[in-house]
């Protein structure tokens, strides 16, 4: 890739003396979406902490964008984050979900207005803005937590198993709906996941981790017909 918005640089995690990721170099096109995969405990969650500023690193540097940020604060680093708990204020409207971190940061109530109304435009839930979660459907729930992530107009969003809760045919239909809002707003997506069929239907780059580091990347097609490794071969072959 000529010239990566996001590069890691010879990235090293290490908790105590249990190095978890080891000299990684990975360069993320603006615009693109990129699926990190592998198994449980192969550091895909630590290397998305680390970009996120969640996790400092042991060494190495990550650039975003043309500047080095791996030793700025989170909020400093314009990234929107979804996890797979996305626990949203129960007794709250979805507008309040959305706007009550943007209030807490002192933006003004017409631009909290005009972001919440733009962010929930963005995942077709603009009909939904006075209800309260427990009223939306789990689909609907894990599109709230999205625009919530929206709502910070980040350059990056970055998701972390954002569907593991969801039944098949949801989680399915999310997938899609995830890929096409990627496509129509031209956001830099990085999603972890574990699940192969997840990251070959979504991704325009697949990131296979083993063991803290990347056993090979390439597109879904390049993944699939040409496996680098044995692990990755039996990795991708595996049916969840
Ligand atoms: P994945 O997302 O691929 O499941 P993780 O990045 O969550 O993997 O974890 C990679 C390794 O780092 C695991 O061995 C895990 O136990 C370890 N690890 C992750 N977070 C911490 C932490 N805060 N303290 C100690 N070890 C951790």
């Amino acid at each position: 890739m000529a010239d990566p918005y996001i590069s890691f640089i010879n990235v090293e995690k290490a908790f105590g003396a249990h190095r978890v990721i080891h000299g990684l170099d990975l360069g993320i096109g603006k615009g693109e979406f990129v699926s990190l995969l592998g198994p449980s405990g192969s550091g895909k969650t630590t290397l998305l902490m680390m970009l996120a500023g969640f996790e400092s690193v042991t060494s190495g540097e990550i650039h975003v964008g043309g500047a080095r940020v791996d030793q700025t604060p989170p909020h400093q680093r314009n990234m929107g984050v979804v996890f797979q708990n996305y626990a949203l204020f129960p007794h709250r409207t979805v507008a309040e979900n959305l706007g009550f971190p943007l209030r807490m940061r002192g933006v003004a109530r017409a631009e909290i207005r005009a972001r919440v109304a733009r962010a929930l435009e963005m995942v077709e839930l603009s009909a939904m803005a006075e209800r309260r979660p427990h009223q939306l459907s789990g689909g609907q729930q894990q599109r709230v937590a999205l625009a919530r992530a929206l709502v910070y107009e980040p350059s990056v969003i970055l998701m972390d198993e954002p569907l593991g809760a969801l039944d098949k045919q949801l989680r399915e239909k999310m997938q899609l709906d995830i890929r096409a809002l990627h496509a129509r707003l031209g956001l830099t997506i990085i999603l972890v996941t574990h699940d192969q069929s997840e990251a070959l239907t979504m991704s325009d780059r697949i990131a296979v981790f083993n063991a803290g580091r990347i056993a090979q990347i390439g597109s879904p097609a390049e993944i699939y017909d040409r496996p680098a490794t044995q692990f990755v071969a039996e990795f991708i072959g595996e049916t969840n």
